[in-house]
C-alpha cells in the first residue's frame, strides 16, 4: 500500500465539472488540492465521447444543453468555453381527426411564434398568456441568479424584492401544474410549459418537488436560456482541467474512494488501490448518497431518476408530417407527446409499475448550431446527431429485467417519436456494425453504474428551493448550502443545496466555505 506522506489543504472526492470547479476556485487562492477521480475520464455527467468507432462524431453523452453556468464562474476561472444560442427555443407536433399540426416558439419572441399560437390556439389570448408569464418569470430569475453564488438568502427577503410578489406565489407556493392550468387554456402549450417542471424529477404536476425543478431550468444566468456547449460538453471538461493543472492541483484518475476517515485534524482517504491521502478538508463531489455510504450513514431520501438518453447519429435529419422544416423542429427541443394530459397519464403509469405508452420525449440536435463536433467529411455529407431524452420511465421499471426493460423502454422511445415522422427514425439512423445502428440507449440503472447517479438521478439528489425557508436556520458553512455533519467535509456536487446541472455552482459554492472558515 502506497501511502501520500504530503497532506493537502482539500482533498475533492470526484472529478466531474464541480469538483474541477472547487479545485480551481481553491488552487487560486494558494491551497494545495488533490483530486480524486474513480473512472479513467474526467466529467462525470458532462462529457464528450467518440461514441460510435465508424463515425468521427463527438457527443455530449449525457448533459447536453448549459444554462445555468454563471458567467461569472467563466470568468473568475478564465474559462475559455463558448455556449451558442438556439434560435428555436421547442417545436411541439400534434394531431387531431384534421391532420398534423405544431407549435413553433422562437428563443426571442417574434412573428412566426406570434403566427404559431394564433394558429394552434385561433387568436392570441395564448400567445399573449405565455409572454405575460416568462416575463414574469425572467423577473424573478434576475433576482434570484445572481444570489446562487453568495451565501443562501432567506425567502423573504427575496420575494420584497421582486416587484411581482404574484408570480413569486405562483411558483414558489402553488403546486406548478394548478398555474400552468391557472395560465393557459391549450394542453399542448401547457405540455411544453409542464416539462420544465418534469426533466429529471420523477414528480407528479402537483408535487413541489416539480416547482423547484421548473425554477432550475429557468433562472440560469437571469436569463434562462439554454444554450449550446460550442465543441460539446467535454470542452468545458477539457477548459478546467487545462486550469486545475496551470494552478498546481494533483489530479488522479482511476482512485476511487473507498474509505473517509475523520479525525480532529481533518480527514483521511483511502482508493480501491489502497492509496491513502490526508487533507485538512474534504470536498465531496459526487452524490451524497454515496458520501453517507462511505462514512456507514444512511443515505439521504432522494427521487428516482426516471429518463432513458438515446444518443444518436444520422445521415439526414428526419422529415416530420407536419411539414415544418426539419432544420426549425430539431434546431430547439422538440417535444414529442408531451402535452399537459399525456405527461399526467404518462406519470400516473409509470408511478404504478409500467412503461408509459406514448412516452413522452424530447429530442435535439446539436449539430444545426454547432457542426465542430464532427468531421468534415461528415458534417459536408450531412449528418447530425440528436439527443433524445424520455420522461417518466423511472429507475424501479428497470430493475426486475434490466435488458428486456431497456429493449421495451428503447421500442416506446422510437415508436413515440415516429408517430410525428414522414418515415421511421430507422431509416435515417447511421449503419453501424452488422445489424446495428448507431444509437445508444442509457437508462437510470445505465447513469448508475457508469458515473455513479444514485438511481440514475440526474440531479444526485432532488433539487430545493435556493433560498432558506420560512425558519430554516443556516450559520457556518451551512450558510453555503454544502455543509455535512462532519466539520471537514462539505459537498461539492450537484447534490449540494443549489447544486443541480451544469452549474458548477456547488463546486464554487463549497470552495467559498472552506476558504472562509480558514
Ligand atoms: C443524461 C443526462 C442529461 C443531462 N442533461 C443536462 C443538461 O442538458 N444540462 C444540464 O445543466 N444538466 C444536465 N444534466 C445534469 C448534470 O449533468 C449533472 O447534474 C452534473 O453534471 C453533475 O455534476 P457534478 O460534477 O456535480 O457530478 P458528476 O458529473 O456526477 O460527477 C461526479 C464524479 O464523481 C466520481 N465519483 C463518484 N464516486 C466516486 C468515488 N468514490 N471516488 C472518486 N470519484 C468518484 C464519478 O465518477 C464522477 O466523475 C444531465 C444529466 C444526465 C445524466
Amino acid at each position: 500500500m502506497h501511502s501520500d506522506l504530503s497532506t493537502y489543504d482539500t482533498v475533492i472526492v470526484g472529478g466531474g465539472h464541480n469538483g474541477l470547479v472547487a479545485a480551481c476556485y481553491l488552487a487560486k487562492a494558494k491551497k494545495k488540492v488533490l483530486l480524486l477521480e474513480s473512472n479513467d475520464s474526467l466529467g462525470g455527467a458532462t462529457a464528450s465521447i467518440q461514441l460510435f468507432p465508424d463515425y468521427e462524431a463527438y457527443l455530449s453523452r449525457y448533459s447536453y444543453l448549459v444554462s445555468l453556468l454563471p458567467d461569472q464562474i467563466v470568468k473568475d476561472l478564465g474559462i475559455q468555453f463558448t455556449t451558442l444560442p438556439r434560435a428555436i427555443a421547442s417545436y411541439t407536433p400534434g394531431k387531431d381527426e384534421n391532420g398534423d399540426f405544431g407549435l413553433l416558439i422562437a428563443s426571442e419572441w417574434d412573428k412566426q411564434t406570434a403566427d404559431s399560437f394564433r394558429r394552434l390556439t385561433g387568436s392570441d389570448k395564448e400567445g399573449f398568456a405565455w409572454r405575460s408569464f416568462y416575463e414574469e418569470v425572467a423577473r424573478l430569475a434576475q433576482r434570484l441568479a445572481p444570489s446562487l453564488l453568495k451565501p443562501l438568502r432567506r425567502a423573504s427577503d427575496i420575494r420584497s424584492e421582486v416587484a411581482l410578489p404574484g408570480i413569486w406565489q405562483e411558483l414558489i407556493e402553488t403546486p406548478i401544474g394548478e398555474v400552468i392550468e391557472n395560465r393557459f387554456q391549450n394542453d399542448l402549450v401547457r405540455g411544453v410549459a409542464l416539462t420544465d417542471a418534469l426533466i429529471g424529477t420523477f414528480a407528479s404536476d402537483k408535487d413541489f418537488n416539480a416547482n423547484a425543478c421548473f425554477l432550475y431550468h429557468l433562472i440560469g444566468n437571469g436569463t434562462g436560456q439554454w444554450r449550446v456547449p460550442k465543441g460539446g460538453m467535454g470542452q468545458l471538461i477539457g477548459e478546467l482541467e487545462r486550469i486545475a493543472i496551470s494552478l498546481g492541483v494533483t489530479i488522479h484518475r482511476r482512485s476511487k474512494v473507498t474509505e473517509i476517515e475523520s479525525g480532529s485534524n481533518g480527514i483521511a482517504v483511502r482508493t480501491e488501490s489502497g492509496q491513502r491521502f490526508c487533507g485538512r478538508n474534504l470536498v465531496f463531489a459526487a452524490a451524497p448518497q454515496l458520501l453517507a455510504n462511505l462514512l456507514n450513514q444512511k443515505e439521504p431520501e432522494s427521487l428516482p431518476g426516471s429518463q432513458l438518453k438515446i444518443n444518436m447519429l444520422v445521415s439526414e435529419l428526419p422529415k416530420l408530417k407536419s411539414g415544418v422544416d426539419p432544420e426549425l423542429a430539431f434546431a430547439g427541443t422538440l417535444h414529442i407527446n408531451e402535452s399537459f394530459l399525456q405527461l399526467r397519464n404518462a406519470f400516473g403509469v409509470a408511478q404504478r409499475g409500467d412503461l408509459p405508452d406514448p412516452l413522452p420525449l424530447e429530442i435535439y440536435c446539436h449539430t444545426l448550431a454547432d457542426q465542430s463536433i464532427l468531421s468534415d467529411e461528415l458534417s459536408k455529407e450531412g449528418f447530425h446527431t440528436l439527443t433524445l431524452f424520455a420522461l417518466h420511465t423511472p429507475h424501479n421499471l428497470f430493475t426486475e429485467n434490466p435488458s428486456e426493460a431497456k429493449s421495451r423502454a428503447t421500442d416506446l422511445a422510437l415508436k413515440s417519436l415516429n408517430e410525428y415522422l414522414l418515415d421511421p427514425i430507422e431509416s435515417a439512423l447511421a449503419p453501424c456494425g452488422e445489424n446495428e445502428f448507431a444509437m445508444e440507449v442509457m437508462t437510470p440503472l445505465d447513469l448508475q453504474s457508469e458515473v455513479g447517479l444514485p438511481r440514475g438521478n440526474i440531479f444526485h439528489n432532488q433539487l430545493s428551493f435556493p433560498f432558506l425557508l420560512e425558519g430554516e436556520e443556516a450559520i457556518g458553512k451551512a450558510k453555503w448550502g454544502v455543509a455535512t455533519e462532519d466539520p471537514h467535509i462539505v459537498i461539492g456536487g450537484a447534490g449540494a443545496r443549489r447544486g443541480g446541472g451544469v452549474s458548477g455552482i456547488a463546486g464554487h459554492n463549497a470552495a467559498m466555505a472552506i476558504l472562509e472558515a480558514n
